[in-house]
């Protein structure tokens, strides 16, 4: 046998990672019965997190040389790994901003794995590509924005906030000719922002300058109209692009989008929204009042993760103007030539999905919210987006029933914030710790205007109002 031959093992040897044999079949049904049955759990078991020595104890080594095999490997999940993560569609997860993805989106899910489409490109993934812009156009039209605008599915807000404030940071470059190319931007947000935009400011070395909010933690347009003010004529030049939130994460609440859109509008300066939690309540027409003046953005995002019933990781990036979008972000190399597209032609439906964000290769990860939306339409979106308003009015409801409690801020979308009277600090993380030991529910304090209080976000339509009683009731002790 010559050296080269003896690089191809045959089938006595046992290698089979690459071929279908008789394990394969018994593996598929074992991870689609895992599958449908974790999906199925109601509730799912809250779990709860384990230290590193415990995890080491019980699990233990997993990367040996000669493989543990599927079942075992799969045992190890299911018996080890699994109980070991918080389940974040446990109606009671009610911290930072669950998610409750729909069975329709969690299956496809499994779809878009097992066919692994290259999403960057519409050479490559046309279809899916296709079907992820349905989806996007969607929430283009809930924005009412024009035709000309159009996205691209990122892996979440912090990318989506990065990629847009780039494309902003593009479009203010390229307006004055050359005169910014060594310019340091400058980007105008509220103290409420989500911290991504403070990482985007420092990834892209920008000055991030705050504008601050009023008594209910809102960015108002007279502040950013201020804070714009103070700035030298050198520093406003430098201005591009100012940020406001559609919900900011802590307390909900959204900031004067007409006037800041406005303000944005009148001095050249590009107009980003923040929408990764409740941009998605865009759908519900009880709330859509709050979001007018989104239709004045250059570009804003909305977590599919988050309140859209999809799985993670998924964000949707909108640009107003998908072109600047793709001027600033398409990357040039030889071995890419073939993607690209002539820059003089109207930009069609068929672009690269690559060209719009900070990425290149990307699965489809917009499909499994596609498949839901298609699936069960957009009425029952807006359905189970009202239906998770109303069970945040109720509990607010609640709350200013009970003697022992206090609404901190008014609910906008579906954050509640509330004090207990009387608790300092360590009463509320010992009750948080007790609720997680007892597997009952996730809700960790946070702070706001230096006070520690409890925060509530409520994504998923099955939080039931009785369950959110007795949450409360339990605040008594
Ligand atoms: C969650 C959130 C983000 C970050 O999104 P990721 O998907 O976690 O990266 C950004 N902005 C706001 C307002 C958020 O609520």
């Amino acid at each position: 046998m010559n050296a080269k031959a003896s690089a191809y093992p045959d089938e006595s040897d046992g290698y089979w990672m690459h071929y279908h044999d008789q394990d394969s079949q018994q593996l598929a049904d074992a991870i689609i019965k895992y599958a449908v049955d974790r999906m199925r759990l109601d509730p799912p078991p809250l779990d709860a997190p384990k230290s590193l020595s415990t995890l080491q104890r019980k699990v233990g080594q997993t990367i040996t040389p000669e493989g543990l095999g599927a079942l075992k490997a799969l045992e190890i999940f299911t018996e080890q790994l699994a109980p070991s993560c918080i389940s974040v569609d446990h109606p009671l997860f009610l911290s930072f901003v669950p998610g409750a993805p729909t069975e329709s989106s969690v299956l496809f899910d499994l779809v878009v794995g097992a066919s692994n489409v290259y999403a960057g490109s519409w050479l490559e993934g046309a279809g899916a590509v296709y079907a992820e812009n349905q989806a996007l156009s969607w929430l283009v039209g809930l924005a009412g924005l024009p035709d000309t605008a159009g996205g691209v599915f990122v892996s979440g807000g912090t990318n989506g906030n990065l990629s847009a404030l780039i494309a902003a940071r593009w479009s203010w470059r390229a307006r004055r000719k050359g005169a910014a190319d060594r310019v340091r931007p400058v980007i105008i947000a509220s103290g409420g922002a989500h911290s991504s935009i403070g990482l985007a400011a420092s990834a892209m070395d920008a000055d991030l300058v705050t504008a601050a909010v009023n008594d209910a933690g809102c960015l108002t347009a007279a502040a950013v109209r201020e804070t714009f003010a103070g700035l030298s004529q050198e520093d406003q030049q430098r201005v591009c692009a100012v940020v406001a939130t559609s919900g900011t994460t802590n307390i909900g609440v959204i900031d004067e989008l007409d006037g800041i859109g406005d303000f944005a509008r009148n001095n050249g300066i590009w107009f980003h929204v923040d929408g990764a939690y409740g941009a998605a309540a865009l759908c519900a027409s009880s709330v859509r009042h709050l979001f007018i003046g989104i239709e004045k953005v250059d570009s804003f995002i909305v977590d599919p993760h988050k309140w859209l019933f999809g799985p993670y990781d998924c964000c949707a990036l909108i640009y107003r103007d998908v072109r600047i979008g793709k001027a600033a972000h398409t990357q040039k190399a030889e071995y890419l030539d073939v993607l690209v597209q002539d820059a003089s032609a109207a930009l069609d439906e068929a672009y690269n999905p690559a060209d719009l964000a900070h990425h290149l290769t990307r699965r489809a990860r917009g499909l499994p919210f596609w498949f839901s939306l298609a699936t069960h339409g957009t009425e029952a979106y807006e359905e189970a987006m009202e239906i998770t308003l109303q069970v945040t009015r109720d509990a607010a409801d609640m709350v200013r029933a009970s003697a022992h409690l206090e609404l901190v801020v008014e609910p906008s979308l579906s954050i509640i914030v509330l004090r207990r009277k009387g608790w300092q600090p360590a009463d509320y993380t010992r009750w948080s710790d007790r609720m997680l030991a007892d597997g009952i529910a996730f809700v960790v304090p946070t702070t706001h205007k230096s006070e520690t209080v409890l925060r509530m976000c409520l994504v998923n339509p099955r939080t039931d109002p009785a369950q959110m009683q007795m949450l409360f009731d339990s605040l008594q002790d």
